[in-house]
């Protein structure tokens, strides 16, 4: 049987907007050692801004802004949403003859005659385009137009208010480790990092090295040593199966998260993990 004061916990959970589905994950969560954070949407705003356009051979601003803003007319990603918003245009679907959108990559499309990809390093490494290689403080989206490098669009996100809050409370709590998991690349990944203070990250990840990473946690830990997972939810199912508790924040968060999740943050603040684990160790003191 259920200890009644499991009850008391999730109902105290749930009151704070942590939905808690079981009372194995309260008891998980009050024996994190691992807290692992997806980066984009989870511990930053996830708004990504347009914040400088550098052009190449002969490519004007306006050209690439155009090409980009079409060529990502049908992605949702954080990027794309931020090229379509410095255009600030109308888009002509009637012009966007194919797309193909590369996850941990960017996209593709045919734009009448023209072919333009806006993407990564890797996903230009892919299809073998020179280009140059940004240490910058943003996200970089390069241009390529008919195969040829047209310049680049710096993109850039804030931290969360609540973030190093949240990072500072689990280290009081003595959560063994706190850590960044994302595809963005490492300068930008580090930059955060540093100004959260969290202990580890893993940068430029494919949504399945994200899998990765989780399940060599799992496989590390010891005892009875709980391996928490947070994302926003975007491309995030696979990851939140597989860590002992996943935990899918903001209630923008993807359906198919909201299902696979072991516990679900109505709000978007990372310092609701820290609360869940106090009250889910309250919890434990009162059952046992
Ligand atoms: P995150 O871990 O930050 O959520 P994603 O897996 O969504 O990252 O994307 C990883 C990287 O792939 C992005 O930082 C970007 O470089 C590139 N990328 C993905 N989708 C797009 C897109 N639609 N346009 C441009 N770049 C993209
Ligand atoms: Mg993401």
């Amino acid at each position: 049987s259920i200890p009644l004061g499991y009850f008391g916990g999730i109902g105290r959970a749930a009151k704070e907007g942590i939905l808690v589905k079981g009372s194995n994950f309260l008891d998980a969560l009050s024996r994190a050692t691992v807290v692992a954070f997806d980066k984009t949407g989870t511990l930053t705003k996830g708004v990504f801004k347009v914040t400088k356009i550098e052009t190449r051979n002969g490519f004007s601003e306006d050209e690439i802004l155009r090409f980009a803003a079409l060529a990502e007319a049908h992605s949702n990603h954080p990027i794309a949403k931020a090229i379509k918003e410095a255009y600030g245009r109308e888009i002509d679907e009637t012009q966007i003859k194919e797309h193909e959108e590369i996850a941990g990559h960017g996209v593709r499309a045919r734009i009448d005659d023209t072919e333009v990809m806006v993407g990564n390093d890797r996903l230009l490494h892919k299809f073998n385009i020179e280009h140059d290689t940004c240490h910058v403080k943003g996200t970089v989206a390069h241009i390529v137009v008919n195969g040829k490098y047209a310049g680049y669009i710096i993109i850039s996100d804030e931290i969360k208010e609540d973030s190093p809050i949240a990072v500072k409370e689990l280290k009081r709590l003595g959560v063994k480790k706190v850590i960044m998991l994302t595809g963005d690349n490492r300068d930008v990944a580090d930059e955060i990092a540093k100004q959260l203070g969290i202990d580890e990250f893993y940068a430029e990840l494919l949504p399945e090295d994200k899998v990765k990473v989780i399940e060599e946690l799992e496989r590390k830990k010891k005892g009875d040593e709980k391996i928490v997972f947070v994302g926003d939810g975007i491309n995030d199912a696979p990851v939140l199966a597989r860590a002992d508790v996943g935990v899918a924040m903001g209630a923008l968060g993807s359906d198919a998260a909201i299902e696979t999740a072991d516990v679900v943050v109505m709000d978007d603040k990372p310092s609701k993990l820290p609360r869940g684990v106090k009250i889910a160790r309250r919890t434990q003191r009162i059952v046992w």
